[in-house]
């Protein structure tokens, strides 16, 4: 038979994102809706190992929509990657009476979360927290929507200097494995090019790429780079190889880093955090368990934390095209 849930417990893990504090209140609320209590737990996993608990009423979480990073703070725990761990973990919420937990973190976060329900049968529910965009199971996480915003505004900026000084800006933006932001912030920003990990478009297209909008009478240009792109130099070896290539322009790097993970969320952010917080409660309260709670055209739909973790992202290549239009 199933354990009636009486107590929640909720931690943000991993990297922090804009829309996970909006994440927090919807879950700390739709407990309180549904008068089930609700523990916070500071510092991620490594609080749960020290008991580090809150208890969270529905005005405990007021004002916090709007803010970004997360009021419990997050962490990431080599010790809850052990089995000992793990077990004070577990002691901790026994002793809290805690029934059940609700984690906002990545896909790190969410491999801790399904080693833990396999080993102690926790109820344990995902909901993706990473402004990588990079969660099989939802079409945006968490942050996603403000960091594209920021990055966007960003290379407003950016653009006023570059077209003033007829300069060509290397503007490098957050992804390791995945070109969400640069693609799509590329467009939105009206980037000259655009490189990222998913694709090799190669040195030599960009060169001809670049060759080819000095001569169309651009006089000044932005390239949007992710951090894992596939040509496998770095942003300011990049900038030398151009330049050296290119002697007609003078380059400048801006490497966005972290202003892109923080902010006020925008109402994408706070209304997905909202939607997918009572899923998540709700979810745990009709037994449901090991899931991740994700958009899936434009509906709230359930993945398996398996699928999520295991699962890759596509770029839309749609996208690519699109941007090659654009550059003309
Ligand atoms: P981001 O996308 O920002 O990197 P993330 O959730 O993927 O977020 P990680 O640092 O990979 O971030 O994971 C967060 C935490 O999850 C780790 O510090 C660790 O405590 C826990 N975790 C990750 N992998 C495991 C694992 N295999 N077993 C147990 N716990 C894990």
């Amino acid at each position: 038979m199933l354990k009636t849930i009486k107590k929640v417990g909720v931690l943000t893990s991993g990297g922090d994102s804009p829309g996970m504090n909006a994440a927090i209140r919807s879950v700390v609320r739709t407990c309180a809706y549904h008068n089930v209590l609700c523990v916070g737990i500071y510092r991620g996993y490594q609080g749960m190992i020290e008991g580090d608990f809150i208890e969270m009423g529905a005005r405990s979480v007021h004002n916090i929509i709007n803010k970004g990073g997360t009021i419990l703070k997050s962490a990431r725990s080599k010790e809850f990657m052990t089995p000992e761990g793990r077990k004070k973990a577990y002691d901790h919420l026994v002793k809290a009476e805690v029934d059940a937990l609700v984690v906002i973190g990545g896909d790190g976060s969410f491999t801790g979360a399904e080693v833990f329900n396999k080993e102690y049968g926790f109820p344990v529910m995902g909901i993706p927290g990473t402004i990588d965009n990079d969660i099989f199971g939802t079409s945006h996480t968490l942050g996603y929507d403000t960091a594209l915003n920021t990055v966007v505004e960003c290379i407003d900026k950016i653009r006023d200097t570059a077209s003033s000084h007829n300069r060509l800006f290397f503007v490098e933006v957050m992804g390791r494995d995945a070109g969400h932001i640069a693609l799509n912030a590329g467009i939105g920003g009206g980037a000259e090019e655009i490189l990222i990990p998913e694709e090799d478009l190669g040195l030599e297209r960009l060169l001809e790429s670049l060759k080819k909008s000095k001569a169309s009478g651009k006089s000044s240009s932005i390239v949007v780079i992710a951090e894992g792109d596939k040509i496998g130099k770095n942003v300011f070896e990049l900038k030398d190889y151009v330049e050296a290539n290119l002697p007609e322009y003078e380059i400048r790097v801006s490497v966005l880093g972290h202003m892109q993970r923080g902010g006020a969320p925008s109402c994408y952010d706070r209304v997905l955090a909202s939607r997918l917080g009572v899923k998540a409660v709700e979810s745990l309260l009709e037994g449901k368990s090991n899931l991740m709670v994700g958009m899936i055209n434009d509906k709230v739909a359930l993945t398996p934390l398996e699928q999520a973790i295991k699962g890759h992202t596509e770029i839309d290549r749609e996208l690519l095209r699109v941007s090659d239009i654009m550059s003309i």
